[in-house]
């Protein structure tokens, strides 16, 4: 039976039907804009979260914003056989360490962490942030509600959490709240340093960094439209992969930019009323996000946002000057928006943690001869392998083949000068691994 159902899955992969899971639709449909509406309202209530505010209010500052969040954790946990394990993580940051920093502070992160079954060690996370500032990143006393800047992000995690903890996955899920972004992206350096010490395998960092607001500063209103920044090539490659490039190719083709072509795929095949758009650097102009201190470890991560920023609702003390009402108010964030982002990183958790791991090695052959060659290393619990290639010019994947339960395929009269190739191992049930670029050369 097994057998008949591989059988199955190679034929209708070599017609070429897109494989999706209807699973993937119920994860959909479960995100509630009302949760997260009401957990942005929780979290704006708390008055101020800047990271350097009060840690000893039960209704006020970041203390009292980060013990709601492991509650709610805890809460979801023990609605799932207590599936989540549900951590604080923390360094201390020391007065004066940036000029943002105008006292000792505990920099604490709220974990959670949904164990997979055959792959407990490999990870995909989903962040957002806890704290907030207003106009003066020093001032931690000033009314900071930060409702979409970033307790929308943070709304967003928690509810992902609640949708996924009914599923069982072979990888392990991360749902995490990171502190200190404002202050100089020191959750995300903390949290990453502890997954180097531990040893966990990342496959990457979805960064949920403003997913509520839907009218932009140019007068674009979009509930559709969002953003998928992702640097071109890792900070930590060698100087021998970054000569290997211009001979080989590769500048627009790091981890971090097949995670944002795996978004994007996933988005279009499940969610095909969205626009996701590309972005192709690390951020936003000059600016940054909790993803960046991954991407220096070296780990795979993205910043998934709106697409339509208004910059009077951002870091701004609440006011009204000129006409204009300023603050990071409630009443800006549209929750039936972060509602289709969270589900935009629901399923892509749930993807991800569903498929294989990529294979650890891809090879490429072919110069000067007619077809491309692929070989690669074989993955444990792959059924097969998609090899993907696309015109150099395209951002995306735009062909691909199965070739089934293979280590290596020639593609017959295809120049391996004029595309770019890589491949992705295929699970039992349609879910792939993000697509590998080949890391070494053969003849
Ligand atoms: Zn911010």
């Amino acid at each position: 039976m097994k057998y008949f159902f591989t059988i199955l899955f190679a034929i209708f992969s070599s017609l070429g039907f897109a494989q999706t899971d209807l699973r993937v639709y119920d994860i959909i449909n479960s995100v509630s804009a009302d949760r997260i509406g009401k957990d942005v309202e929780t979290l704006a209530n708390f008055g101020t979260r800047h990271t350097l505010s009060d840690t000893v209010s039960q209704t006020r500052g970041i203390g009292a914003a980060r013990r709601w969040i492991k509650s709610e954790f805890d809460k979801i946990s023990s609605n799932c056989n207590d599936c989540l394990e549900v951590f604080y993580q923390k360094d201390l940051v020391k007065k004066g360490d940036n000029a943002r920093i105008v006292h000792d502070v505990w920099v604490v992160n709220v974990v959670a962490i949904q164990r997979g079954t055959k792959y407990p060690n490999r990870f995909i996370i989903m962040s957002g942030d806890i704290d907030s500032r207003v106009s003066d990143p020093a001032d931690f006393t000033s009314d900071s509600p930060g409702a979409n800047d970033n307790a929308s992000g943070m709304a967003g995690t928690i509810e992902a959490a609640r949708v996924l903890s009914k599923y069982q996955f072979e990888s392990s899920i991360i749902y995490v709240g990171l502190s200190g972004e404002e202050q100089g992206l020191y959750g995300g350096k903390g949290l990453a340093a502890h997954a180097k010490e531990k040893g966990w395998d990342i496959v990457g960092i979805l960064n949920n960094d403003m997913i509520g607001n839907i009218t932009g500063v140019d007068g674009v209103v979009s509930n559709r439209d969002f953003r998928i920044f992702s640097e071109p090539v890792p900070p930590t490659e060698t100087e021998q992969q970054r000569n290997a490039r211009r001979f080989y190719g590769g500048e627009v083709d790091g981890i971090s930019r097949q995670l944002a072509r795996y978004v994007y795929q996933t988005t279009k095949t499940y969610m095909p009323e969205m626009n996701p758009m590309m972005i192709y650097r690390l951020d936003r102009f000059g600016r940054g996000g909790h993803h960046r201190p991954f991407n220096d470890a070296g780990f795979a991560g993205i910043r998934i946002m709106e697409a339509h920023e208004n910059y009077t609702q951002q870091h701004q003390d609440i006011r009204v000057e000129d006409g204009i009402a300023y603050g990071d108010v409630l009443e800006h964030v549209n929750f039936d928006y972060a509602k289709k982002l969270t589900a935009v990183n629901a399923i892509n958790l749930a993807s991800i943690a569903w498929a294989p791991p990529a294979p650890e090695t891809v090879e490429i052959g072919g110069i000067v001869e007619p077809s491309a060659k692929l070989r690669w290393s074989k993955v444990d619990g792959a059924v097969g392998y998609k090899i993907y290639w696309r015109d150099t010019t395209s951002p995306t994947w735009d062909h691909y083949r199965y070739v089934g339960n293979v280590t290596e395929h020639t593609l017959e009269g295809i120049v391996i000068d004029n595309y770019f190739f890589g491949v992705a191992a295929v699970g039992k049930d349609g879910h792939e691994s993000p697509v590998v670029f080949p890391n070494k050369v053969f003849r």
